[in-house]
């Protein structure tokens, strides 16, 4: 019988497929897609090799820095902003780089003032009580802080980009992933959103895949999973039966919800995958005429329909522009014509001339971008996907012990569940 099943063959999956295969299990793992990679896909788009999903990564990710150092990826960043945009009681200022975070630091202070309190360890953020904190939004923090309608604005705006729902998300993430830098607020924000991996991550994940031995099948999305006691049976959605002595479920929570488990989970897991967590916005890549100064823009929910804009390639004369729309936007992110209206805010004679990108809300398996999860889930429903459920092991970066909603963590995930099941199959066998 085959040794372990692989549900998904994103970051996690194929990290996971590496893991198990490399102590000498079999694997299989069944992608739902027509490639591996799920959120982690660069192509060429626009005239230029860019990242669809997954984009910034850091030397302080060090599950994804190893396998960037191993595989000899290079970084690089990207157009450096000379000014900086906001947008605050529905009006646009302006200032450089500099200024804004002068202008943002007494907020940011506040807003992330006892991240380190709740989260002492962030690789376990269940060694602290975080149930208060974790039924905490975003909204409702900035609202307490004790700040002018602008500095909140610009809270509210740099965080835009990352919660796309502010009304349902829970600040623990934030917390948490500032933690992760001791509380450096401004390092945790220049780590997610400066560097890059210069020739793409699927670069990376076919790294990866090329180290695993695992059958990889793509075109293969799964339907049924039921824990048999003594194995696990996966039925694909073409009626396929497969039959292996552990699975290892490496899907977005927003997807989980399709799947079928047949044996039935806990509620909290089954609550999570079926209501799932609100980060459902856009990133769309915009190609404009010219070479344009380079910014960035910042907007707070409710004051535009794009929260991130940032300059970040040169294209022969023209240059390549990314944005980020959330779950209310009001422009589509296949509307070039609103599109372009909602850039000229910033400069007002830019020409856009092409857009492109993936609409992950609405992609089956996907159902979202990045996770933020809501409130309550941190402390009410993640805590039952950290253990097996019988022979069923959940992985992802959605549910990572250490950055959450960053590849690093998927990679991490997909790393650990692997080695608690060997560990697992090999003590079944004495
Ligand atoms: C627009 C966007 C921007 C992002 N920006 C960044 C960033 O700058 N930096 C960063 O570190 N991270 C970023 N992320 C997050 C990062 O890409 C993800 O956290 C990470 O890639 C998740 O990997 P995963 O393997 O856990 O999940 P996925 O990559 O989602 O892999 C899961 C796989 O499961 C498959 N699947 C789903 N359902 C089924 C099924 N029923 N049967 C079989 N297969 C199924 C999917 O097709 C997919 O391939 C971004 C994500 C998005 C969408």
């Amino acid at each position: 019988m085959l040794d372990v099943v692989i549900v998904g063959g994103g970051l996690a999956g194929i990290t996971a497929s590496r893991e198990v295969t490399q102590q000498g299990l079999s694997a299989t793992v069944l992608e739902a897609r027509d490639r591996i990679g799920g959120r982690a896909w660069s192509e060429e788009r626009l005239g230029l090799n860019v990242e669809l999903g997954g984009n910034f990564v850091h030397w302080t990710n060090s599950f994804l820095w190893r396998e960037a150092r191993r595989h000899g990826l290079r970084i690089a960043k990207g157009l450096d902003a000379e000014r900086i945009y906001w947008v605050t009681c529905n009006q646009v200022k302006s200032g450089t780089p500099e200024e804004f975070f002068e202008l943002l630091r007494p907020g940011m202070d506040q807003m992330v003032a006892d991240a380190v309190e709740h989260f002492p360890y962030p690789y376990d953020v269940y060694t602290a009580d975080i149930s208060q904190v974790d039924c905490e939004s975003f909204t409702e923090r900035i609202n307490r802080l004790d700040l002018s309608e602008e500095q909140r604005d610009i809270v509210s705006a740099i965080n835009a980009y990352g919660s796309q729902d502010q009304d349902k998300q829970s600040v623990s993430q934030l917390l948490r992933l500032t933690s992760l830098y001791s509380g450096a607020w401004e390092t945790m924000f220049m780590a997610g959103d400066t560097w890059r991996l210069v020739d793409g991550t699927t670069e990376l994940v076919q790294a990866i895949a090329a180290e695993s031995t695992a059958d990889v099948r793509i075109n293969t999305p799964v339907a049924t999973i039921e824990d048999l006691g003594d194995s696990v049976r996966v039925v694909t959605d073409s009626g396929e039966e497969l039959t292996a002595r552990m699975a290892i479920v490496a899907v977005p929570i927003n997807a989980a919800g399709e799947i079928d488990f047949v044996s039935g989970l806990p509620e909290p897991a089954q609550s999570l995958f079926d209501n799932g967590h609100s980060n459902r916005g856009y990133k769309v890549w915009i190609r404009a005429r010219g070479h344009i100064e380079p910014f960035r823009a910042h907007v707070p929910h409710g004051q535009g329909p794009l929260n991130l804009i940032m300059t970040e390639y040169r294209v022969d004369d023209d240059t390549l522009i990314v944005a980020f729309g959330n779950v209310d936007s009001t422009v589509e992110m296949t509307d070039q014509a609103a599109l372009q209206e909602a850039l000229r805010r910033f400069v007002p004679d830019i020409e856009v001339i092409a857009i492109d990108g993936h609409d992950w809300a609405s992609d089956k398996y996907a159902q979202g971008t990045w996770v933020m999860l809501d409130t309550g889930q941190l402390s009410q429903n993640l805590p039952v996907l950290r253990h097996p459920h019988g022979r069923l092991w959940f992985a992802g970066g959605d549910i990572a012990d250490g950055f959450p909603s960053w590849m690093d963590g998927a990679i991490e995930s997909g790393t650990l569940t692997a080695g608690s099941v060997v560990k697992a199959l090999a003590s079944a066998e004495t």
